[in-house]
């Protein structure tokens, strides 16, 4: 469905077209819903879109454009090869609040009710935006100190949140970065070899 809608909408307002995972954390989703093949999906819809774009080569639509730099340009060309330090991690509540029924402030709407930081009644707790931050940046000291893909992951509180207050990077989410990474190398090159100018286009 959600397929049919993007291709019929084309040239929606290019803020809201993303392409992203249900996480398995704290829902239900998943058990009325096999993660593995909802994944599955996921990457076909994308390898359709490449091929499309390798096909026709101009006149890409805004939602072509966005899964291009979404999925290949921005993890690849845009991090900051010598410090990416923050991956992709914000200061919680500075780019971002959501609020929930109940008054409590998140730092984003994907995260899940533990993590709040503060409330509509006593405004931002800076503490809790520190634990948030300390808690975050502990485990990426602890885990990421010699990986090799540390300067194009990006790992956000999102992906690592766990039932508790903590946060926890699991194999199984470096395992799936490190094939993202190398499946966007892969068609970058080989979009490149189709189309050089194409990533030039994307910048405009
Ligand atoms: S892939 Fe895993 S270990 Fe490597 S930087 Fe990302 S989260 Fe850290």
């Amino acid at each position: 469905m959600l397929k049919k809608f993007f291709y019929e909408n084309p040239n929606l307002d290019n803020r809201i077209q993303r392409v992203t995972r249900v996480s398995d954390v704290n829902t239900s989703y998943y058990d009325s819903n096999d993660q593995k093949i909802s994944n599955q999906k996921r990457t076909e819809f994308l390898r359709t879109i490449i091929a499309n774009v390798k096909r026709k080569k101009t006149n890409l639509s805004n939602f072509e454009t966005i899964i291009l730099k979404n999925i290949l340009h921005e993890p690849l060309m845009l991090t900051q090869y010598t410090d990416n330090s923050m991956r992709g991690a914000c200061i919680p509540g500075s780019y971002k609040l959501s609020v929930d029924v109940d008054g409590a402030f998140h730092m984003c709407e994907k995260i899940n009710p533990n993590y709040s930081i503060g409330s509509v009644y006593d405004g931002i707790d800076e503490d809790a935006q520190l634990d948030v931050m300390s808690n975050f940046f502990k485990e990426i000291n602890k885990k990421c100190k010699n990986c090799n893909i540390k300067n194009l992951c990006n790992i956000c509180y999102v992906s690592a949140e766990t039932e508790k207050e903590s946060f926890n990077i699991s194999l199984e989410y470096c395992q799936k970065m490190r094939e993202g990474v190398l499946s966007s190398l892969s068609e970058y090159y080989s979009l490149l070899e189709s189309n050089p100018d194409l990533f030039m286009d994307l910048r405009r």
